[in-house]
């Protein structure tokens, strides 16, 4: 940090790349950015990407290079692990930290790598993401937990399966945190319940490790984790490495799901000796820059103090949830209670009586410069169950994605904090939403029925302004990419 002085949940503003970024209304003005989408990913703390910059003099091959600069890069790899271990409190001498791309690859990792047989049973739950469902559908047989009406987990229906599928039950994969509610699962009342039935548990912490102090604890500890994914780039270090932790003893068995340089000991012409963990799935050239950037980002996040950051996140929650329900036609979704605010995360849910979630979000962005997200959240089982929305509603919308038009999908729009978010910034979103719902609006807005996304009328923000690659190529890219449908 500039000057050496200590990072603060105080300062932490100053310290974030691009926090005062202007960008354009409709209306011609600019305004400072303000970025409620955090839980998809996080912006670069500046200390991070300091740190990268300082690296990139020393940035070589990894593992492979006799040169003095390929052993600082080697040193710095290895460090990498040990710092993000230890900040999920990980017990290093039995478990190993393995770096991938983010928690997808982690979970998919993790999925091939479980000795599972087709008819094992695996337990999730209908608040997962996608990342931390479909891996584990081709692998076992895997059960939904219910979930109740106010987004949290049913936690009789967990033990009812975790009965009813007794000695047959490998592996409970729940998310420490929901990247749609904010929900916050009790994972190691889970793990204990978890490991008394035979099974491990994995926690998909990609929401949680940004938020809240972590500690899979020592491995004779019922309420231990076994496994846990997350992914820098929501953890204010958006430079492409995420890790997956658990046991050493299960990655020494069993061959590595991705083969090549790296994973290996010894190869003759017909054989080879694969290497320990975590090299032997940790396949070809790693992302050493992206590892430096977590663990500095892990530090940064010490330096903060978990305590601080989550004490800070639940004062804007509270205030945000009771801004907003203050407001008439905005319905919230999940634990709403203000005075509870410190139990969940700031990932709020909303929607807008009347107006299309994709519509809410694209006002927030071109009349307040408020980036929100809006749509399924990679969780469509859980967004339909939070709606109620029967089953034929469903199954119309389905046909009709199939069909090519979008326009009528449910959806939700989020508003998700960072450590650096302010109240104010929670003002501004409340003001904007009121006049919103109070059908006070600047723009005409229309619809691509395809992408389902709404768009001003006439309004052509000159990008190539802010940024370009290569001039000429941005708006282009734009309007393909407002027809693509991530949601
Ligand atoms: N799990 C949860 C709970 C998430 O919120 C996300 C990202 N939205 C993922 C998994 C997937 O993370 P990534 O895209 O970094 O792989």
């Amino acid at each position: 940090m500039a000057g050496n002085a200590r990072l603060t949940i105080d300062n932490v503003q100053q310290q974030i790349v691009g926090a005062q970024a202007q960008v354009p209304l409709l209306d011609g003005t600019q305004q400072q950015v303000i970025n409620f989408d955090n839980a998809a990913s996080t912006p670069a703390l500046r200390p991070v990407h300091e740190k990268v910059n300082e690296f990139m003099t020393w940035y070589s091959s990894v593992h492979r290079g006799a040169g003095f600069k390929s052993q600082i890069a080697t040193m710095a790899y290895e460090v990498a692990h040990d710092l993000v271990g230890c900040f999920v409190g990980a017990d290093l001498r039995t478990n190993t930290v393995i770096f991938g791309k983010n928690t997808t690859e982690a979970i998919n990792k993790l999925a091939r790598r479980l000795p599972l047989a087709p008819d094992d049973v695996v337990l999730c739950s209908l608040m997962e993401h996608h990342s931390n469902d479909l891996p584990w559908r081709r692998q076992a047989r895997l059960y939904h937990v219910a979930v109740r009406d106010d987004g949290s987990l049913d936690e009789e229906d967990y033990d009812r399966l975790l009965r009813q599928h007794a000695g047959r039950v490998k592996l409970v994969a729940i998310s420490g945190a929901s990247n749609v509610t904010g929900h916050i699962n009790p994972i190691h009342r889970l793990a204990v319940k978890a490991h008394n039935a035979g099974a491990m548990i994995l926690v998909d912490a990609a929401q949680l490790a940004p938020h809240r102090a972590i500690a899979m604890r020592a491995d004779d500890d019922p309420g231990h984790i076994d496994f846990l994914a997350l992914s820098g780039h929501k953890m204010y270090a958006p430079y492409g490495t995420g890790a997956l932790i658990g046991p050493t003893a299960v990655f020494e068995q069993g061959d590595p799901d991705l083969v090549g340089g790296g994973t290996v000991d010894i190869v003759t012409e017909d054989d080879v000796r694969w290497a320990s963990p975590p090299d032997r799935d940790e396949a070809g050239s790693p992302n050493v820059v992206g590892a430096v950037a977590l663990a500095q980002a892990v530090l940064c996040l010490e330096e903060i103090g978990m305590d601080a950051l989550a004490r800070h996140e639940a004062d804007l929650t509270a205030h945000a949830l009771r801004r907003l329900r203050a407001i008439d036609g905005v319905e919230l979704y999940g634990l709403v209670d203000p005075d509870r605010a410190g139990e969940r995360l700031g990932v709020i849910p909303f929607t807008v009586r009347g107006v299309d979630h994709y519509k809410v979000a694209a006002v927030l962005s071109c009349e307040g410069g408020i980036a929100v997200r809006n749509g399924c959240f990679c969780a469509h089982p859980y967004i339909l169950r939070l709606l109620k929305v029967p089953g034929d509603k469903a199954l119309r919308y389905q046909q009709e994605i199939v069909a090519g038009t979008r326009s009528n999908l449910p959806g939700l729009v989020r508003v998700s904090f960072g450590c650096y978010n302010t109240v104010e910034e929670i003002d501004r979103l409340a003001e904007l939403l009121a006049r919103l719902a109070a059908g006070d609006l600047c723009g005409e807005y229309e619809q691509d029925p395809h992408s389902g996304a709404y768009w001003p009328r006439g309004f052509q923000p000159d990008y190539e302004r802010y940024f370009t690659i290569k001039p000429g190529l941005m708006v282009q890219s734009h309007v393909k990419g407002r027809h693509r449908c991530g949601v």
